[in-house]
């Protein structure tokens, strides 16, 4: 019997590689090949998923009323054009269901999330790549690369995995010279972490334009990536399309629970934004400090480049790391062979990094 054939795309996807989480031979690993939260779930998230062990026979509220709300009042929005995910990877996943299809154009950057390709392969479009400039989206590629058949954009402001990102002027910018009709998608997985005075997370574009959507998710500085929650904020006839889209129940009983109490922890993600802003300058002079190049960033993250280093490439510092129990994430289908990103851990964590790259550059 022949194979079946699936739809015109599919054959064509990469599937998407995440983070390793395991080393054979090493019990205790640490993990910074995820962006993960350093200092893990709030407890009251923690206490608000034990308690939902007494009703695991009742569904969960399909329309995640309570947590909808919640985030509507955190960030001032209107809950009903919040929709929530199973994860932002979920909603990316349906906004291109619902706006592209067979022979549409999706762009993305160069060096943007791995996902949007995927995401644009799985209706049939064709993913778009946008040349960067320092490793950093460029409104003015993005632009060139517009036709008549381009149907979204999806930017990730910060972007995973180069840390770097784009002013609130450059994406303001970028939407006004973006044809009104192609949808803009603002992926904001990283915004909690950002402390520049220029940036913008984009909720003002969303309500100051057409047809643009931000995203945001819990698996970065709340903490709950295993829960799989992300939202987006949309214009009505956006969220009302995405509510069509969906699986009815597509947000667990203890995401929904969880989520509600970690955004109410505001102490517990000013403590994580904190630690980062510690830890990520830190990180980032030590390894300089080595003769590494670490490109600027602003995330939970760093990408660091071994070209500089004779002799010894970034395969070599993945292996090293690894046998002393240390994951990072290889870049290599990033477009970046010579680089490794490196999540900003907890202190300890942080430092054993640290310390095992200089007896490896010594080496
Ligand atoms: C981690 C990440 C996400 C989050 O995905 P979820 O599905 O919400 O876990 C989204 N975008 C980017 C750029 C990321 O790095």
């Amino acid at each position: 019997m022949k194979p079946l054939v699936p739809k015109p795309g599919i054959l064509e996807i990469k599937p998407y590689v995440s983070g390793e989480s395991r080393i054979q031979g090493i019990e205790h690993v640490i993990k910074l090949s995820s962006n993960e939260s350093a200092l893990g779930a709030s407890a009251e998230a923690v206490s608000a998923y034990n308690a939902v062990k007494n009703g695991l026979h009742l569904y969960p509220d399909g329309n995640a009323v309570e947590l909808r709300e919640a985030i509507g009042v955190q960030h001032g929005l209107d809950p009903s054009r919040i929709i929530c995910g199973a994860g932002s990877d979920e909603l990316f996943y349906n906004l291109a269901r619902a706006y592209a299809s067979v022979g549409d154009e999706i762009i993305y950057s160069k060096h943007g999330f791995n996902i949007y390709p995927i995401v644009a392969r799985t209706v049939g479009a064709t993913p778009v790549v946008a040349p960067e400039t320092s490793l950093t989206f460029n409104v003015d590629a993005v632009l060139s690369k517009v036709t008549s058949n381009t149907k979204i954009v999806f930017i990730a402001n910060p972007n995973n995995p180069t840390g770097s990102y784009i002013s609130e002027n450059e994406l303001y910018r970028l939407r006004k010279d973006l044809p009104e009709d192609i949808l803009f998608v603002v992926d904001g997985a990283y915004a909690e972490y950002v402390t520049q005075d220029d940036y913008s997370d984009g909720i003002s574009l969303v309500d100051a334009s057409e047809n643009t959507v931000m995203t945001r998710t819990f698996s970065k500085i709340y903490g709950l990536a295993a829960l799989r929650i992300g939202w987006g904020y949309c214009p009505p006839s956006i969220a009302d399309v995405l509510n069509r889209l969906r699986a009815p129940f597509n947000l667990t009983v203890a995401a929904q629970h969880a989520g509600v109490a970690a955004l109410n922890d505001t102490a517990h993600i000013s403590a994580s934004r904190c630690h980062n802003a510690v830890w990520l300058p830190w990180l980032s002079n030590r390894l300089k400090e080595l003769g590494l190049t670490v490109h600027p960033s602003v995330a939970n993250f760093i990408l660091v480049q071994f070209s500089e280093l004779k002799g010894k490439q970034s395969s070599d510092a993945y292996n090293f790391l690894a046998q002393h129990g240390i994951l990072t994430r290889k870049t290599t289908g990033y477009g970046l062979p010579d680089c490794l990103r490196i999540t900003i851990g907890r202190e300890d964590e942080v430092k054993a990094v640290a310390t095992m790259l200089s007896e490896f550059v010594s080496r």
